[in-house]
């Protein structure tokens, strides 16, 4: 058989999850390896997961357990990222909570920050209001600064690592698209391009919400999930610069014990501010295609209403919107997985929490490829966990 290339590790899918791991195994790969980018659409590009200017960042996740760790590993390769870059592509200004004290979410982060004894500050209502003027604060709110947290500026973050990749050397080829990946009995396989064959002796494949596609133990399991981002315009933007305010995320119980959940990002272009929320679609769609273009007008002016109440600084209507989505799996947790008979790594599934730790799984994916190792990525993460 003709191929146009062959190469020992190809990355299929350069978005998020995909620059890392090039990034982290150009780092980490012996010299003289030869690794492939291979993305469907341009180096940068609108389509994929990571579109929408910010994404938020913290340690003292609720979630707790092996999750603090990943993020503090992942802060540091932000950070890393930042300096051999040269740009803020990690701005670490910090992260807001704000939510009723008996509130579980609020619960769980002041459990998870004393167990890990992870820096904070806690402040009441009174506290809140003087040193954060921007939000409507109940009595029974409090607020939980992480100072470790902060915002990611997601289109800067995969410019910087593929460009760190190629310049160590690696290979990208944009605006190719694989069609099918033929695994060969021996390990690696023919990958079927939209420019030929390639044969890569090992294989990372990030494909976001694209995975079940190509990757049949990820179809039906990673799930495509619309996700819109909106911006507000405030009357004073000083007040939600990122000098005077960290990215945050508010709850506010409603009369019918649901909870208003909205999260956002300082202003970044000086004149609007993210502030958006889960709550619009909660259904899933079968390809990356069926996303809506929009959210429909009487939802969409609810929200404006709602988050108008809680900054009463913002003009009540939405100034800009755009549309998005990630791969969902059932329980949560992304597949970050090497089969090393085929040498084979996948991450994929990254559930609407993928960029906080993007360079960490990277470096994880790109560990598992070249180590062909199971044991170094826990259980839950596993193939064999995400069975449909
Ligand atoms: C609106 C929104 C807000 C979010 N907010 C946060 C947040 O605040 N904090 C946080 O931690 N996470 C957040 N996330 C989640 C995070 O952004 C995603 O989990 C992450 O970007 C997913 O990365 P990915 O690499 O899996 O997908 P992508 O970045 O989409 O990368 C997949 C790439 O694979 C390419 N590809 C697919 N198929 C092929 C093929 N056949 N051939 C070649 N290339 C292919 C695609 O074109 C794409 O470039 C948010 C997500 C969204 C959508």
């Amino acid at each position: 058989m003709d191929y146009v290339a062959e190469v020992d590790f190809a990355v299929v899918g350069v978005g998020t999850m995909g620059s890392m791991a090039l990034w982290q195994l150009s780092e980490l790969a012996p010299e003289g390896t030869s690794i492939l980018g291979i993305e469907q659409f341009g180096r940068l590009h609108t389509r994929g997961s990571y579109s929408g200017e910010s994404r938020l960042f913290r340690v003292a996740l609720k979630e707790g357990g092996d999750f603090i760790e990943f993020a503090q590993r992942a802060r540091e390769l932000w950070l890393d990222l930042n300096e051999k870059s040269g740009r803020d592509v990690f701005l670490p200004i910090g992260a807001l909570s704000i939510g009723p004290s008996d509130y579980q979410t609020m619960m769980s982060t002041q459990k998870v920050i004393e167990e890990f004894d992870l820096d904070h500050s806690y402040l009441d209502s009174e506290e809140l209001r003087e040193r954060f003027p921007q939000f409507e604060v109940a009595k029974q709110d409090i607020g939980i600064y992480d100072p470790q947290g902060g915002g990611i500026r997601p289109e800067v973050a995969v410019a910087s690592a593929t460009e760190l990749a190629l310049d160590n050397g690696a290979k990208l080829w944009t605006h190719t698209k694989v069609l099918g990946i033929d695994r060969l009995a021996d390990g690696g396989a023919v990958l079927r391009t939209s420019r030929g064959s390639v044969l890569a002796h090992n294989l990372i494949l990030t494909l976001g919400s694209w995975a079940g596609e190509l990757i049949p133990e990820a179809k039906d399991v990673v799930r495509v999930k619309p996700i819109p981002l909106t911006w507000f315009m405030p009357r004073t933007p000083e007040l939600f610069s990122p000098e005077n305010l960290p990215i945050f995320l508010y709850d506010k119980p409603q009369p019918d014990g649901s909870s208003f959940h909205i999260y956002g990002a300082p202003s970044i272009d000086g004149y609007t501010v993210k502030f958006s929320t889960n709550a619009f679609f909660v259904d899933t769609v079968d390809h990356p295609d069926q996303v809506p273009s929009t959210v429909r007008e009487p939802a969409l002016n609810a929200f404006s209403q709602r988050v108008a109440e809680v900054i009463p600084d913002f003009f009540p209507d939405v100034a800009r919107l755009s549309m998005h989505h990630d791969g969902f799996t059932e329980d949560g947790h992304a597949i970050i997985d090497v089969l090393p008979e085929q040498s084979l790594t996948m991450a994929v599934g990254m559930s609407g929490t993928g960029m906080k730790f993007a360079p960490y799984f990277g470096r994880l994916a790109a560990t598992l490829a070249l180590s062909k190792d199971p044991s170094r990525r826990p259980e839950f993460f596993s193939v064999a966990t995400h069975r449909p």
